[in-house]
Formats: C-alpha cells, structure tokens, sequence
C-alpha cells in the first residue's frame, strides 16, 4: 500500500492485521465511534468464539455509537465477544481476566468525531495507560498510537507518547513512528513491538 494515499488510521489497521491472529484478545482503549472497535473485531472471532475486544472510552455517547455501529454490522453470535466498558484506559487491567495477556493495545486519541471536541485523552492518563499496556501486552504483541497534533494540547500529547516510547529498553521493543513530513499536522503513527 502507498502511505501517502491512505488516511492514517488506514495504515495503522493494514499494521493490525500482520500481528492479529483469529481467537486473540485485544484492546480497543478509545472506542469513539466504534470503526477501530468493529475493525478489531472482524480481525479475532472466528467460529471457535475464542476472539475478544475490549473497548473503553470515558463518554456513554462514544459507547452508544459504538453499540450502535456493531448493532448495524455484526452477526448476532459476534456481539458476545466485544466488552464495553466506559472506563478510563489507564484503568483498563481492572477488568481483564486474571493473568490475561493481550495480542494488541490500540489507541486513536484525541477527541470523539462529531462529539465534544473538549473531551480529549490527556498526556498523564494516556501515559498511564501506556504503562498498563504495556505490562498486559503477550510476546510479539502491539501497542498502536494514531496521535492527532492538530488540536489544542495535540502536540503535547505527541510529545509526551514519543517520551515514553524512547524509554523503552531496546533489548525488547522495536518502537517506530510514521510522520508525514510535508504534512505537519496530519496524524503520527506511533506503533511500539514487544518482542520478549
Ligand atoms: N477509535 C475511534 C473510532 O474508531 O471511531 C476514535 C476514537 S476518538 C479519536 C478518541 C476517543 O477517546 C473519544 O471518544 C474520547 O471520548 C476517548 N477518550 C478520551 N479520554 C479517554 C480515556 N481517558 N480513556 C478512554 N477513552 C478516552
């Protein structure tokens, strides 16, 4: 695919679908308007009914739409296996199955399209859940990152997620960010690999 041609999020899914397998748990930490949480969804079940997607998302309207979404578009035996919690994603291991490990963490941050533009994910909770994340995550797992820049506190956010990234050991990440150069304030992709 030609990275200049797709949006962003399109991207970051073409990125999902090499490290998600059929029957895996992942995480969806901001539902939003549930394409990131359907998308997840169509990528783990399959007819064993193992695959699982948790979403959060601190507003009841994102999980409406959500639900609403995946109303419209999943077989009846496909809704029993995404969880919708409206809950902080820093408080997202709270309601994990014990001793779980998830294949993917993703993250679109910034605010609900079409919503209240004031409610946004914040630098220190998305940090904290960056730390979540990445104790959950399996070997050969994903913590995905859409960061927008071009909103109020967007740029800090970047800033603060770039920070954490670089501080993981290399010994068992691979952390990596696609940017358009000539587009600056087009959305960064953040993707950071465990590897052990
Ligand atoms: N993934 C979504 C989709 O496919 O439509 C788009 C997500 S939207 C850009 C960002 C969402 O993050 C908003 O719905 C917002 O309510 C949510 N959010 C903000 N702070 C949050 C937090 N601390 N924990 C979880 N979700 C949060």
């Amino acid at each position: 695919f030609v990275f200049g041609k797709k949006k962003a999020i399109e991207v970051a899914h073409k990125v999902w679908e090499h490290v998600v397998r059929k029957g895996d748990l992942v995480i969806d930490a901001t539902c939003g308007n549930g394409y990131d949480t359907f998308t997840l969804l169509k990528m783990v079940a399959d007819e064993s009914q193992q695959g699982r997607v948790y979403g959060f998302d601190v507003q009841k309207a994102a999980l409406e739409s959500t639900s609403s979404l995946l109303e419209q578009s999943i077989c009846s035996n496909e809704k029993d296996l995404v969880k919708l919690f409206q809950k902080c994603h820093s408080k997202m291991a709270d309601v994990l199955p014990e001793d779980t490990l998830v294949r993917l963490v993703a993250f679109n941050l910034g605010y609900l399209p079409g919503g209240d533009k004031t409610i946004i994910t914040e630098p220190r909770t998305t940090v904290e859940a960056l730390k979540v994340s990445k104790d959950i995550l399996m070997p050969g797992g994903l913590i995905s990152l859409v960061v927008y820049v071009g909103h109020p506190g967007g740029g800090q956010e970047l800033k603060t997620v770039e920070e954490f990234s670089s501080e993981l050991p290399v010994e068992n990440w691979i952390g990596c960010k696609f940017q358009m150069l000539n587009r600056p304030l087009s959305p960064v992709l953040i993707f950071l690999f465990k590897k052990c």
